[in-house]
């Protein structure tokens, strides 16, 4: 077959653009995402030729080779892995399946230097060789089949296929070197590049030189090691190769589990959010190994989704090699390690959580939001993840508070932990159904991950006490002791006749559109507020369904008045001669609480009008 031209679907080629632009000054880690490629490469054949011994046609030892030539400028990174058919070539070199490259380049774009050392992470790494290459070249035959072939690129918007009738199984990545960029042809250069980035990935990596091989990193599987002769830089570089990341991890967990089931785990907890924390697979990321031998990276009962943020290796001495798949499910062995890492994995924050520079906001910050999903996933693991869980309450500041120290503080006659929920920690703030709180010292949480709508109502309690919403049921806090100064600042309040009057004329004017209308103690400030029903789903957790298309449509809530704001005072006195009369008013008041919780009013041309007549009677 001819050389074939063909496009790079567009979002590549702007990925492409922002890479060869990049001032980006750590040029070399598109060594360490080629090597990493060929590592699983080399790791995907493997595990196939577990089941088909035919696929490895006698060239058994896998490795990854590092070839210069002077004269012609280039670098090739070679190995003997799985390799790549033409399909394969065409969609994984040409588009990008993954949700990771807009979210790229966004990110690179925000950041002035052109920031692109998470390439590997966003599942893009191949292309980072256009940073050092003006011409790259894959020559690649697939494991089994007869044809190899070879992808050409100049990274501008098209590339090219042929036929290469002398492929060898795997793939052979030919840089053709960039003006200014002949220290990757050093193997002074080259050599100390491995040993930063690729020390310990499982294979060999070799460098050839004036005709003679020579192995240039460790090619221990470091997980295998005792932990005693690791320096933090080998766990670190390990970290980076395994999680595509470059800053430090924020925990490294290494242990061997001994006796009934046995296996080695390396984990890390990394610093801050990957981009894809919140896509809809959850899938974890820590790689499943038999025996050294990689067996898949996507085993979904390794851990819980509420460990997605790990990072790692386990390598289990128990499961067969020829373990497949499906096999996996459902697996005895499996359960117990996943049982075993998860309890280690909860240790290990909690003494973080305790320790003195443990650094514990900086996990939170990034992974409390999941880690919170085990609060309702994980039955049993429930109280050790609620221990861990930490909150920013209205009397806390910046502080970030746990569940024990909340207790800690609660005032004398309060017989709940109170939370409210919301998307924004400002506006959530400034709540009408904080105010009655806020008056009596009472600390309430603040709670704004969408998570957040789901677990108190599944936990119930905390320590004996009630977990309830503040914009939810009843608020009976006439139990709680308030302090002298704020008995005596107390307005005085509607008389209970007056009031009557007004809760029965909003009642018959606003009809079906509320459940109920009643007075309110959880109210200082604003005249009104909206709450949901005891057993009604809360007001923030319907608009979050209503905006994933999940809902049905709005229920009917309860709207509270402020018998002590001035307003409410003068329209209760109304009432009692003609409640009839008030019912643009009882609208206004219904329409601006809905407002204040980020809904639009009921009818918004009804509401312009009704205001536009308040505000020309003020005139
Ligand atoms: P990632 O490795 O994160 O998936 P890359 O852009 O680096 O993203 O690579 C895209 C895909 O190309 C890989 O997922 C793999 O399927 C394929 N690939 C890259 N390098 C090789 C190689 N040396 N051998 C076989 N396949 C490869």
């Amino acid at each position: 077959m001819a050389e074939e031209k063909l496009s790079f679907q567009a979002e590549v080629a702007k990925l492409l653009d922002i890479v060869v632009h990049s001032l980006y000054s750590n040029k070399e880690i598109f060594l360490r995402e080629l090597i990493s490629n060929a590592s699983d490469a080399c790791d995907k054949l493997r595990y196939q030729a577990l089941t088909d011994a035919s696929l490895l046609q006698g060239e058994g030892e896998f490795k990854i080779r590092l070839v210069t030539d002077k004269e012609k400028r280039t670098l090739s990174i070679i190995d003997n892995g799985i390799g790549m058919s033409r399909a394969e070539l065409v969609e994984n070199l040409g588009t990008i399946a993954k949700s990771g490259t807009a979210a790229f380049i966004d990110s690179v774009k925000k950041d002035a230097k052109g920031d692109v050392s998470q390439i590997g992470q966003f599942g893009v790494g191949f292309y980072s060789a256009f940073m050092v290459a003006d011409q790259v070249e894959v020559v690649t035959k697939k494991a089994g089949e007869e044809h190899g072939w070879i992808w050409r690129s100049d990274g501008k918007g098209e590339f090219t296929i042929a036929e290469a009738p002398d492929a060898k199984r795997g793939a052979e990545i030919r840089l053709h070197l960039r003006d200014g960029e002949d220290e990757f042809l050093d193997p002074y250069r080259l050599r100390n590049i491995v040993k930063t980035y690729s020390d310990h990935i499982a294979l060999p990596v070799t460098l050839e030189e004036d005709g003679k091989e020579e192995t240039i990193n460790s090619a221990s599987a470091l997980w295998t090691r005792s932990k005693s002769e690791i320096t933090p830089e080998q766990y670190q570089e390990f970290y980076h190769h395994v999680a595509h990341a470059f800053d430090e991890p924020w925990a490294t967990l290494h242990y061997k589990a001994e006796g009934a089931i046995e296996y080695t785990s390396l984990l890390f907890i990394p610093k801050s959010k990957p981009f894809d924390l919140f896509n809809p697979e959850r899938k974890q990321h820590v790689k499943l190994y038999v025996n050294r031998v990689f067996i898949t990276d996507d085993a979904a009962e390794l851990l819980p989704p509420y460990m997605r943020f790990l990072r790692g290796v386990v390598d289990s001495h128990d499961l067969p090699l020829n373990v497949s798949r499906e096999m996996l499910q459902h697996n005895p062995i499996l359960a117990k390690i996943r049982s075993g890492l998860v309890k280690k994995v909860l240790a290990e924050i909690k003494r973080k959580s305790e320790a003195e520079d443990g650094d514990f906001a900086t996990f939170w910050e990034s992974f409390g939001a999941v880690l919170k999903e085990g609060l309702y996933e994980d039955f049993e693991r429930r109280t050790d993840i609620l221990d861990l869980c930490r909150f920013r309450t209205t009397t806390g500041g910046d502080e970030l508070v746990s569940l024990a120290t909340y207790l800690g503080r609660m005032k004398e006659g309060q017989d709940a932990v109170y939370y409210i929920t919301g998307d924004n920690l400002d506006r959530l703030k400034q709540s009408p159904q904080l105010e009655g709180f806020a008056a009596k010292g009472i600390e309430v949480l603040l709670l704004t991950d969408p998570i957040d709508e789901f677990w108190p109502t599944a936990i119930g309690t905390y320590q004996d006490k009630k977990l309830r919403s503040v914009a939810q049921g009843a608020a009976d806090l006439s139990a709680v002791k308030s302090d002298e100064k704020a008995e005596d600042d107390k307005k005085p309040a509607a008389d209970a006749a007056g009031l009557d009057a007004l809760i029965a004329a909003a009642k018959l004017a606003l009809g079906e559109a509320v459940k109920d209308v009643r007075g309110s103690d959880r109210l200082t400030e604003s005249p009104v507020c909206l709450v949901a029903d005891e057993g009604d789903m809360g007001i923030h957790l319907e608009r979050l369904l209503r905006q994933h298309q999940q809902g049905q449509g709005e229920a009917p809530r309860i709207l509270e008045l402020n018998p002590r704001h001035a307003l409410i005072r003068s329209l209760a006195e109304k009432a009692k001669a003609d409640g009839a009369a008030l019912s643009d008013q009882v609208w206004l008041l219904f329409d601006q609480a809905r407002i204040m919780e980020g809904e639009t009013p009921s009818d918004p041309q009804a509401f312009a009008r009704r205001l536009s007549a308040a505000l020309e009677k003020g005139l």
